[in-house]
């Protein structure tokens, strides 16, 4: 799968744009349009549902983007939350000190008379078996020696631009939950384990986006903190490691359960090198991204690590009292995180399909029907007969109050149903001249119409008024072919 074919779809069928293109664009900051915030918002509400709404041990959150500086002192963020980061001497380009060999480099072998290639990722030169040393773009530049680069954006909260003003857009959404873990403790008076969601915009400041809309400045997370007494025992298990486990696998089968390809997920257990200075653990689910395996999101075991800190630093009192053992205890705290937009992004390319049909080539999006952003397209096949387009924007108007529904009729028939396919729209309505009859031949119609189906290209003639509980049953629980097995086939 090429980057370059998302793209592209995404910016000519308004899923995504850059930020501020008629200025030049900001290079790491993008804009969803129409289609990309039906989508979203279809992710976000899909995860909200299986992970807030549908779980007795569940409650949400909205926390504020700017909070108190003293937050990220306490958790760590002002000291820790650093990048090392080099530059060339030349080019003067930035990289990430620790990403240096995960993309192709640039190399002038001296082997074959300075000939210029371009190695893959982690390679050696297979002319002189160097490997990479300068700058991986230009080839030339010396790298200066790392600095720890902190990715927070810096604002002022106030009029006053002054030192005692300045605060930080929040980088990750966790902390906005523990600084409130006693604000729910009090009001909703949960018993552990339980878990409190939210889903909101984080900020950092990243020495190199890219990748489309992987690595942004701006992104969405989803967010979890699952809070449980490290003293209980669960299956034989201490609570926070067995929570751990079953959090890791219903957010694998989260991604699977809404269309991706189990092979092009798998996990990632972090070596003790690599883990965050307040993890126990973490795995993170990669997923085969076209620029290789990375992370989508991660699972960490953040133990009592950040209720202490925040108890230490505000003074405030942040436990849990046991009943059982009568006595107050710090939760371990399990961490599921998403990012919004990379789930986006691997649900799009999972979905991407070429294929051919009957010696046409046609893009269809096989998108879950519960992600799809537009669920029902209603095509007139004539645009000329009032009575059809009358009868269409009707039928838009009456199904677009459950389900987003929209009208086009831009084009001959063929070309409408390949533009749904590209954006992934489940079904299509055609209404024809047999739907209305022709009241100059003085000719009854028969109030039916034609549904598509995306996937298999199939269709099937329904009673107008049936078309509400058809589609409550198509996009619930109901399935295509019970569907067809009750109504006639229309030709293709
Ligand atoms: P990476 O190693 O890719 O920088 P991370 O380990 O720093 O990511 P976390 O701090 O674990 O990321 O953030 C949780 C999730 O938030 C990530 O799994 C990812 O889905 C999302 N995320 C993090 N940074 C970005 C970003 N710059 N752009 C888009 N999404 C991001």
């Amino acid at each position: 799968m090429n980057m370059d074919v998302i793209v592209s779809l995404c910016k000519r069928r308004g899923f995504i744009f850059q930020s501020s293109e008629i200025y030049g664009g900001t290079g790491s900051c993008w804009d969803y349009g129409p289609l990309g915030v039906e989508l979203k918002n279809n992710i976000k509400r899909l995860w909200w549902r299986d992970n807030v709404q549908l779980r007795p041990d569940m409650v949400g959150l909205d926390a504020s983007i700017l909070m108190h500086p003293s937050v990220w002192k306490a958790s760590g963020h002002v000291d820790h939350f650093t990048d090392p980061m080099v530059d060339c001497r030349e080019c003067k380009r930035r990289f990430r000190a620790d990403q240096l060999d995960e993309g192709p480099w640039l190399h002038f072998c001296p082997a074959t008379k300075g000939n210029k290639f371009t190695v893959p990722a982690g390679e050696p030169c297979k002319h002189c078996g160097a490997r990479r040393t300068l700058c991986p773009e230009c080839g030339k530049g010396e790298l200066t020696a790392p600095r720890q680069f902190n990715l927070m954006f810096k604002t002022f909260m106030g009029p006053v631009e002054e030192d005692a003003a300045m605060t930080y857009l929040r980088p990750e959404t966790a902390q906005g939950i523990f600084v409130n873990f006693d604000n729910v403790l009090q009001s909703m008076r949960p018993k552990l384990p339980f878990g409190i969601a939210q889903i909101g915009k984080a900020f950092r400041n990243e020495i190199t986006p890219g990748n489309f809309i992987f690595r942004s400045r701006e992104f969405e997370q989803m967010e979890i903190e699952y809070f449980v007494n490290p003293r209980d025992r669960v299956e034989g298990r201490a609570a926070d490691e067995y929570w751990h486990d079953r959090w890791i696998d219903v957010c694998e089968a989260w991604f699977v359960r809404y269309g991706m390809a189990g092979e092009n997920l798998k996990r990632h257990e972090h070596a003790a090198d690599e883990l965050a200075h307040y993890a126990k653990r973490t795995v993170d689910i990669m997923y085969r991204f076209p620029m290789g395996w990375s992370e989508l999101m991660g699972i960490a075991n953040r133990t009592d690590f950040d209720l202490k800190q925040h108890a230490q630093t505000s003074g405030k009192s942040l436990t849990y009292f046991d009943e059982e053992r009568k006595e107050h205890i710090v939760p371990f705290v399990i961490e599921p995180s998403a990012g919004v937009d990379r789930a986006l992004l691997a649900f799009l390319l999972d979905a991407y399909r070429e294929e051919e049909v009957r010696g046409d080539k046609r893009v269809v999006l096989r998108l879950h029907r519960e992600l799809a952003p537009v669920k029902i397209a209603v095509l007139p096949l004539l645009k000329k007969r009032p009575e059809i387009v009358a009868t269409a924007g009707e039928l838009r108007a009456t199904l677009a109050r459950e389900w987003t529904t929209v009208y086009d009729d831009t084009a001959g028939i063929g070309r409408l149903y390949r533009r749904q396919d590209e954006v992934g729209t489940p079904y299509c309505i055609t209404v024809d001249v047999q739907t209305v009859g022709d009241p100059d031949k003085g000719e009854a119609g028969d109030r039916r119409v034609t549904i598509r189906e995306r996937d298999s290209m199939e269709q099937i003639r329904v009673p107008i008024p049936e078309l509400p509980a058809l589609f409550r049953e198509l996009l619930g629980e109901g399935t295509w072919a019970a569907v067809t097995a009750r109504y006639p086939r229309a030709n293709a």
